[in-house]
């Protein structure tokens, strides 16, 4: 087992450290990780205050979907916060439509969880699905790309079947279960993915032609968002999120099962764990942990010790299922390890582009027609990266 320690310099207040490029401390060793949380908890208060904010927002997708079926949509994955945002958006009187991209990947027992809780609380769901052999080909490609992106292909294709979904049904909201106070926020260089940077990177290194993988290119993005006005919204930031509460619940209402970890609902990301930590000296879950320290579900020194003594994942079962399903030999695996790590801005993004946009992403964050989780992601977080 190799040993990776955590990096040299550590955040006085959680465990972010200088292995995210980019990092920086104030004179009391704080991160602006850190004074970003600080930031959310200013924009999404736990007060009076936020619960009026919240309940305006309740009402205008209630008044919006008026007339129709569905007043939202849902991206379900079988995961803790999706499950629990559509039991909480239930209970609240909202009408969402659970939409679930099923890349082929998911666990039997996240697709269970899927089933029992639309099924007690009566929610349908609109599965959709990629042709396997090209999205292999697409994962594929994004492993001989070399960035740390690796589940970029995942990501973006569920952006893209939400905002389809939505745009199809004529539903202005999507409903998002993340919560900065739980899952805190992933640093722009740690997870980047945009339509066009899927695309070129499978033009570079894919075999196969896209055809049914849903790519959302810039035009779309921006017709959906400008014109259609279809709003991303994020209830779960305005509320107490306590992950063991929350997940007890889950389990004695919905009969839900614990994947074992963020994101696990898919097994693909077994093995890029493995790669990610291996390759890149990246441990996602000090983004995790961190919040779960600054919001005071964690303590540091249990999150560090953690972090140390449970460095690399050895080769388990749901790795060598992956590299087995991908189909590729132990010896292309290790050259994938092998090849010089590149970054996002070694293709063609819609990067520049965003950050060109900017000043007035920002105000389209300010007046709330995009999440502020987006300019402080790909805009104000990412200033370093622009030059
Ligand atoms: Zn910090």
């Amino acid at each position: 087992m190799i040993m990776k320690p955590m990096s040299n310099r550590v955040c006085s207040r959680c465990i972010m450290d200088t292995s995210v490029p980019g990092i920086e401390f104030d004179i009391r060793g704080e991160c602006n990780y850190c004074k970003l949380h600080d930031r959310f908890e200013e924009r999404y208060p736990l007060t009076a205050e936020g619960q009026k904010e919240l309940n305006q927002i309740i009402r205008k997708i209630k008044k919006n979907g008026r007339s129709r079926k569905y007043d939202c949509i849902l991206g379900l994955s079988g995961g803790r916060d999706s499950c629990y945002m559509l039991s909480w958006a239930v209970k609240k009187g909202l009408r969402p439509l659970a939409v679930f991209y099923d890349s082929g990947w998911y666990s039997n027992q996240s697709k269970g969880n899927i089933r029992k809780i639309t099924k007690k609380l009566s929610v349908d769901v609109e599965i959709v699905t990629c042709d396997p052999e090209e999205y292999k080909d697409i994962q594929i490609a994004f492993l001989k790309g070399s960035t740390n992106d690796i589940d970029a292909p995942d990501d973006q294709a569920i952006i893209a079947v939400l905002l389809r979904a939505a745009a199809n049904y004529n539903i202005k909201y999507i409903l998002s279960g993340h919560s900065f106070r739980t899952e805190g926020n992933t640093p722009v260089t740690w997870s980047y993915m945009d339509g066009r940077y899927v695309k070129d990177v499978h033009r570079r290194f894919g075999r196969k032609e896209m055809k049914t993988y849903p790519l959302l290119t810039f035009r779309e993005l921006v017709y959906n968002i400008v014109f259609r006005r279809i709003k991303y919204v994020y209830p779960l930031e305005y509320v107490y999120y306590d992950k063991l509460e929350v997940s007890e619940f889950l389990k004695k209402e919905f009969d839900w099962i614990y994947s074992g970890g963020h994101h696990f609902d898919c097994q693909y990301i077994h093995l890029i764990t493995k790669i990610l930590r291996e390759k890149f000296n990246i441990d996602k879950r000090k983004v995790e942990y961190s919040a779960l320290i600054r919001s005071g579900q964690m303590n540091r020194e249990d999150a560090i010790s953690v972090i140390e003594s449970y460095p690399v994942p050895e080769s388990t079962d749901e790795v060598n299922y992956s590299i087995e399903r991908l189909n590729i030999s132990k010896n292309e695996l290790d050259k994938i390890m092998n090849l010089p790590p590149k970054t996002f801005l070694n293709y063609r993004t819609y990067f520049r582009l965003i950050n060109r946009l900017g000043f007035f992403i920002g105000i389209a964050c300010k007046l709330r027609f995009l999440p502020m989780s987006f300019y402080e992601k790909y805009v104000k977080m990412a200033k370093a990266l622009k030059s």
